[in-house]
């Protein structure tokens, strides 16, 4: 028996068919074109599960996705969406109509959290929380092979914590939040203000040779030649990442801390410093808990919404 997992973002949408032990065996990605009509958008889902399904010729148990935004889960409703038009619609019933199959529907980050637990960098943990730094800062916590539920579906929002009091504005509407300094867009900005500091430093240089267009790598490049401005913009941005994950585990006490999104593939460049931060600052003096980066990359939400309906419909 097979699952479908469904990946929705801003820009694209995959979807692929999952096997029990989390292994994608096919994956089809289209295009979100996300500020279109939602039941336009919730069509071409179905229409791409119903492709995954006939291309793979497996069996399928149900469909699992994952959405960029609040969801309550208990009734497959979508509530506040980032980037995307599916706000406040009945996805779950809409698509099981449209597919004739079960539905699960869950946070995108929840569903990272879940197929990196099931199939990742947490295989066989008890607990463990993934945080993902892409555009902003996503979080998920699995217990016991579970995601773990808030009551009013706008649990886990890790990116929101207040780490620098009257610090910089966040969409969300108050200061100072975890994302607004741990994200890769945060990364950017800082990188970009170091820019324009130091306009003379190899990191300036190499963006002005890039036409000036400055991405989440420019900064690991220049720090990997020497450049000063480039590893002290690294070592700031690293320290707000470790702040974040310092409060996570503190609150959390896992096992396992799953670093993902663009910024990972940095690997140890990334992990040893986050390392040593929490370390210096964790409750109680000693680091237990394994910090890691996340091993299934942009598979990990599509893998963990395949995974939804296990813990719900018993082990299939
Ligand atoms: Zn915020």
């Amino acid at each position: 028996m097979k699952y479908v997992g469904v990946d929705v973002g801003g820009t694209n949408i995959a979807a692929g068919a999952v096997s029990a032990e989390g292994e994608v065996t096919l994956k089809k990605t289209i295009s979100a074109r996300a500020f279109r009509e939602g039941s336009l958008i919730m069509k071409d889902i179905a229409d791409l599960c119903r492709d995954v399904m006939s291309e793979d010729g497996g069996e399928f148990a149900y469909i699992g996705v994952g959405v960029p935004g609040a969801v309550e889960t208990e009734t497959g409703v979508s509530r506040k969406m980032a980037n995307i038009n599916l706000d406040d619609l009945p996805i779950r019933d809409e698509l099981e109509k449209m597919t004739g199959f079960r539905v699960f529907l869950a946070n995108d980050a929840d569903c990272a959290a879940l197929g990196e637990n099931v199939n990742g960098a947490a295989r066989g943990s008890g607990m463990s929380v993934t945080v993902t730094l892409g555009t902003g800062v996503g979080c998920g916590v699995i217990i016991d092979g579970t995601i773990l539920k808030s009551s009013f579906s706008n649990g886990g929002e890790a990116g929101h914590q207040v780490i620098e009091y009257g610090g910089r504005q966040c969409g969300c509407g108050r200061r100072g939040c975890w994302e607004r300094y741990a994200s890769v867009t945060a990364l950017i900005y800082d990188s970009n203000e170091a820019i324009k500091r130091a306009p003379s430093s190899a990191l300036a240089k190499l963006a002005r040779r890039g036409g000036g267009r400055v991405t989440g790598r420019l900064a690991f490049e220049a720090a990997a030649a020497g450049d000063p401005t480039a590893i002290s913009v690294i070592d700031n941005y690293l320290r707000y990442v470790a702040c974040g994950v310092t409060n996570l585990i503190n609150i959390f006490d896992p096992e396992i801390v799953v670093i993902g999104g663009g910024v990972s593939e940095q690997g140890d460049v990334i992990i040893e410093p986050i390392k040593k931060y929490v370390a210096k600052d964790v409750y109680g003096g000693i680091l237990r808990a394994k910090i890691v980066t996340a091993a299934l990359g942009n598979d990990a939400g599509l893998v963990g919404a395949a995974m939804l309906g296990r813990h719900r419909l018993g082990r299939l």
